[in-house]
C-alpha cells in the first residue's frame, strides 16, 4: 500500500474534548462581541442555527459567506461588520478555549513522521471555523509550527463532512487520487463517508485515552443512544495513532 497524502481529523482524533461543553463556552466568550445586536439567547439561537445551515452548504458559496449570510439575516448587522467582530473574537478571546481540548501525545509526533516520510498531510477538520481560529486550534494541539500540506477552514471550503463534494475538493487541492490518500479520524459517518469516492480510511479509536480523561465525544454518543441505523462505510483499519503509524509505514519502528 502506498499512500502519498493522510487526510486526518482534528476534533477528538488529534484533541480530545467534550464538544457541547466546548460549544456553551464559545458562545459565552463570542456574545459579548455582539451584545449591541441580539439578545444573549437569539444570539445562541442564531449561531446554532447558521451552524446547522452551514454543514449543509451545497456549494453555491464558502462555508463562512453561508454562515455569515444566515446569521445577519433579520439583524441590523451588516455582513462586513459580522465578519470583523468575529475576527475581533477570534484573535482576542477564541485563544482562551484551548484550556478545555485535551492533547493527544502521540499527535505531534505522528504528523512529524508522516511529513518526514514525504507524505502530504491534510487536517481534515469539518470546515465550520475560519482560517485564524483553524491555526489556532492548531496550536492547541502543538500543530502550529510544521509544514502542513492544507487545513479545511469555512473560508476555503463550500461544503461540509459527511458530504462527498468536501472530500472531494481536498483531492483536487492537493491533486491526488483517491486511491492514494487514506483518511483517518474518530467518526464513523463524517470521516469514514471519504471512502465513498475510493479514499481509503482508518478509523480513529481513542476511547481508552477518553476513559482516562473522562470525556466523550457527545456526538457519537448521541448516535448510540439513539440506536439509528447509519450507513456503514468500509474501514480498512482501526486503531491508536501509534496503530495509524504502523498501518502507513509497517510494523518496523
Ligand atoms: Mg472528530
Amino acid at each position: 500500500m502506498i499512500i502519498k497524502a493522510l487526510l486526518i481529523d482534528f476534533d477528538n482524533t488529534l484533541v480530545l474534548f467534550n464538544e457541547d461543553e466546548f460549544l456553551v463556552n464559545y458562545a459565552e466568550k463570542a456574545y459579548p462581541y455582539m451584545a449591541d445586536y441580539f439578545d444573549q439567547s437569539t444570539f445562541f439561537q442564531k449561531l446554532l442555527q447558521s451552524t446547522v445551515n452551514m454543514i449543509r452548504n451545497d456549494g453555491s458559496m464558502t462555508n463562512v459567506e453561508l454562515f455569515t449570510n444566515h446569521f445577519i439575516s433579520g439583524s441590523e448587522l451588516s455582513y462586513e461588520e459580522c465578519h470583523n467582530r468575529l475576527r475581533k473574537f477570534y484573535a482576542e478571546s477564541f485563544r482562551q478555549l484551548g484550556n478545555q481540548v485535551h492533547v493527544v501525545p502521540y499527535g505531534r509526533k505522528l504528523i512529524k513522521r508522516v511529513l518526514q516520510k514525504g507524505l502530504q498531510v491534510v487536517i481534515a477538520t469539518n470546515p465550520i471555523f475560519p482560517e485564524l481560529a483553524t491555526q489556532i486550534r492548531l496550536e492547541w494541539a502543538n500543530l502550529g509550527d510544521l509544514d502542513i500540506t492544507m487545513s479545511t477552514h469555512a473560508e476555503n471550503m463550500s461544503y461540509c463532512k459527511p458530504r462527498p463534494e468536501y472530500y472531494r475538493s481536498i483531492l483536487d487541492h492537493i491533486n491526488q487520487k483517491p486511491e492514494d490518500c487514506l483518511m483517518a479520524g474518530n467518526d464513523p459517518i463524517s470521516d469514514m463517508a471519504a471512502s465513498v469516492l475510493g479514499i481509503k480510511t482508518f478509523l480513529v479509536d481513542l476511547d481508552q485515552e477518553k476513559g482516562r480523561l473522562g470525556i466523550l465525544s457527545k456526538e457519537i454518543e448521541e448516535r448510540t443512544k439513539k440506536k439509528v441505523v447509519y450507513p456503514q462505510y468500509p474501514i480498512d483499519g482501526s486503531g491508536t495513532l501509534q496503530d495509524l503509524e504502523r498501518f502507513l509505514f509497517g510494523t518496523k519502528r
